[in-house]
């Protein structure tokens, strides 16, 4: 089995325990448990990391997920909700009349003539 000898935790380790830098590309000196702790730590070292396209995603996106936006939403979540909660009543009425239209009444004399 080809196999691949991981950079940080030394093991030695099959090649589809590691990512490749692209799908198809050659593959990464870390494992894949390492290639996630390594990221893990970068974070936590790093802060600031991505802040910044943040921050230009809610300059460029006016209201996207503000407070008011998340209440609009749960609102209308609700509402749809209810919407449903009613809707079984309404829709097996009509859906029972739809369904039996078709059939013949036998339940009067008139259906076995
Ligand atoms: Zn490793």
């Amino acid at each position: 089995m080809a196999g691949k000898q991981c950079f940080r935790c030394k093991r030695f380790l099959p090649e589809s325990s590691f990512y490749p830098y692209r799908p198809g590309d050659r593959l990464q000196s870390y494992c894949m448990t390492c290639h996630v702790e390594c990221q893990r730590e970068y974070r936590s070292t790093h802060p600031d990391y991505n802040k910044n396209e943040h921050h230009k995603f809610y300059a460029n996106h006016p209201g996207y997920n503000t407070v008011a936006a998340r209440m609009a939403r749960a609102e209308a979540r609700k509402k749809k909700l209810e919407l449903k909660a009613e809707a079984p009543v309404e829709s097996t009425e009509a859906t029972k009349d739809q369904k039996f239209t078709h059939r013949r009444d036998y339940s009067t004399s008139e259906g076995f003539r």
